[in-house]
């Protein structure tokens, strides 16, 4: 028997990764979100972007029996050997303080070089998404968004590392960028694009 998927477990606890998911699914699937069944994630002990949302796809599947969507995601900064990637959340440490993240990256910077403000830092923002039931990956897909590291924290829009980030082709920061734009053109909007034909097909066997 094939079914086409209703319902869908969105697997973050980050209200702000929350918000965009679920602006970005199909109207018609009815989601929940790890709060409703008091999860904790679990650890994520993956080597690349795509093994952590797998991990957590699969673990929050388990724990609910619900095909469970779940997505990994983080900040790459070219000249800091592309850190800090998938410690982007651990940079921020045990109480999640983003003002703490920016500033381990603006200290990072300075170390790397003195006069890097005076230069393009190039970055970009990369989340890996993955659908799965129990212990199966149904899919897995990619996508980033390149831009540039600011000076200083801009703006109070969006979640995370968003005040210093601008994206390629424009002069303001996420965090400046109303979310209502913000959501359409990121790393996670472009990783749902490739998920578009996935929901069309019946998936769940
Ligand atoms: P994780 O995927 O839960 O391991 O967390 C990745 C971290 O990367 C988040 O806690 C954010 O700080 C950061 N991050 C991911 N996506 C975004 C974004 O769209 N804006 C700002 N920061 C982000």
């Amino acid at each position: 028997m094939n079914k086409k998927i209703k319902e869908l477990l969105i697997g973050s606890n980050n209200k702000g990764k929350l918000r965009e998911i679920k602006n970005l699914l199909p109207y018609y699937i009815k989601t929940f979100s790890t709060k409703d069944f008091k999860l904790k994630s679990p650890k994520e002990n993956g080597k690349t972007f795509k093994e952590n949302s797998i991990i957590k796809s699969k673990y929050f599947s388990k724990k609910t029996n619900l095909v469970c969507i779940a997505d990994d995601s983080g900040l790459e900064i070219d000249i800091l050997d592309k850190k800090p990637g998938i410690y982007s959340a651990r940079w921020a440490g045990k109480n999640k303080d983003f003002k703490i993240a920016i500033k381990k990256v603006f200290k990072e910077l300075n170390k790397k070089d003195k006069n890097w403000k005076k230069k393009k830092i190039s970055a970009r923002f990369i989340c890996a998404l993955s659908i799965s039931y129990l212990n199966k990956n149904l899919v897995c897909v990619i996508g980033k968004v390149e831009g540039s590291i600011a000076c200083k924290a801009k703006g109070r829009n969006g979640f995370g590392y968003d005040p210093i980030f601008i994206p390629k082709n424009e002069k303001k920061t996420f965090g400046q960028i109303p979310f209502s734009k913000k959501y359409k053109m990121d790393h996670r909007s472009k990783a749902f694009k490739k998920l578009k034909n996935f929901f069309k097909r019946s998936v769940l066997d």
